[in-house]
């Protein structure tokens, strides 16, 4: 949309506007959880205040109300990635839940010993740790497609490792870590001519990618509504539907069952038949407002304006005496990830919180790819739509202030 200003977004993040440590929030840890707006916080308020009930079984007024919220999520949701079907779209608690899901319902049953299983060497413990899970379980081997020195991966890596036994590839998007954007479309059409199920972890591509799952032409996505703009909690799996009829259940309970009798159990159509339990109802109903306002600003103003942010960091942080960028790809989204020489990431982290600026430090929950750079961790700064290039700025000047004062 035209008109949009940063000054306006952030006036709609009641969070930012606090002083810490004395000093105005500068808030760049958006890669681990991103700030919501008012009219998420509104949505759940009003939900708590007004519909608060189980859904799908009631008839009364409020189950009614609060089934209709719920399942407008799920229509905006499959508006948001694009599904053919509303039925295509499963609520978890988030993306580490849908990969888990995926692994144990569609592994455990059509995944066995001797096939094999691809990820990339920057995924998350979330994409890396269900797979192991899993061969552990059935016997199948799980293959990485190495990382290169600046944090990108080559697709005649990915070609090299596929084979006749290859059943199924499941590749992070963006990654949280680098920021690096993969290549998905290709991965994703390469793996499907050797017959393997792809799945795609759009954690960190959903504040700031556009998504269709329709054009991708994946099996699976999973996404968290806590890293674009939504409350914690709540999540999307999004599989095609013949996928997820052809897979068992993950986990048993009420909602996802047809009949129950002791002589056997028949279970519930897709979607429900993976949402076992009383959901987080009160989330994913507002969990709509933050898809509303993802597309609200849309995801031109989106792109352009972490871009801008980031060339400015570029520019502003890599002259810093001992500064060392890890992850320098071409195509990046914005996240820098640094190193100073001589001062510990942990201590950077803390100094920069005495003035008011959070960043992350350590692993981010990548220990491969630490590993493969020889380093336990980094510093990460990761913007979102409400910072601005004067916070970059405030920040620069802190960093350099920091490594004046600390660098051996
Ligand atoms: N994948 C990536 C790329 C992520 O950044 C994260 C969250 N840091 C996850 C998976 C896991 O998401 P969640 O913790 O919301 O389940």
């Amino acid at each position: 949309a035209t008109g949009i200003s940063v000054a306006e977004i952030r006036k709609q993040f009641p969070i930012l506007h606090q002083e810490v440590n004395g000093k105005p929030l500068i808030y760049f840890d958006n890669a681990a959880t991103s700030q919501t707006p008012q009219s998420v916080i509104d949505a759940l308020v009003h939900y708590y205040q007004r519909d608060n009930a189980n859904i799908h079984r009631g008839i009364h007024t409020l189950a009614e109300r609060a089934t209709t919220a719920f399942e407008a999520t799920r229509k905006a949701a499959q508006g948001f990635i694009n599904a053919r079907e509303v039925e295509e779209i499963v609520f978890t608690k988030g993306t580490s839940e849908g990969i888990n899901l995926v692994a144990q319902a569609y592994g455990r049953k059509l995944i066995s010993e001797g096939d094999e299983i691809i990820i990339t060497g920057m995924e998350h413990h979330s994409n890396i740790v269900p797979w192991q899970m899993l061969c552990q379980q059935t016997g199948a081997k799980l293959k990485v497609i190495p990382v290169a020195e600046n944090g990108e991966i080559k697709l005649e890596d990915f070609e090299a490792l596929l084979t006749e036994k290859t059943r199924f590839v499941s590749v992070v998007y963006i990654s949280n870590s680098l920021g690096t954007v993969n290549p998905v479309e290709e991965i994703i059409s390469k793996a499907h001519a050797v017959g393997a199920k792809v799945l795609i972890d759009a954690a960190q591509a959903a504040p700031h990618h556009p998504l269709d799952v329709q054009k991708l032409d994946c099996d699976f996505l999973a996404l968290s509504g806590h890293k674009m703009y939504g409350p914690t909690g709540v999540g999307v799996l999004y599989g095609k539907r013949e996928v997820l009829e052809a897979m068992d259940p993950y986990q048993g309970g009420g909602e996802m069952i047809r009949d129950v009798s002791f002589d056997g159990t028949t279970y519930n159509d897709i979607p429900y038949k993976f949402e076992a339990g009383t959901p987080n109802i009160a989330d994913v109903v507002a969990f709509k407002a933050a898809i509303e306002f993802v597309e609200g600003i849309g995801y031109d103003f989106l792109h352009q304006h972490e871009m801008t942010l980031l060339e400015r960091g570029k520019e502003k942080l890599y002259g810093i005496d001992g500064f060392q960028p890890i992850g320098t790809a071409e195509n990046k989204a914005s996240v820098i990830s640094f190193l100073v020489d001589g001062v510990h990431p942990f201590d950077l982290g803390m100094w920069l919180d005495a003035k008011g600026i959070a960043v992350r430090t350590g692993h981010h929950c990548t220990q491969p790819l630490m590993d493969h750079f020889n380093i336990d961790g980094t510093v990460r700064a990761s913007f979102a739509v409400y910072n601005t290039v004067e916070e970059i700025d405030t920040f620069a000047e802190a960093l350099t202030e920091i490594v004046k004062k600390f660098r051996k």
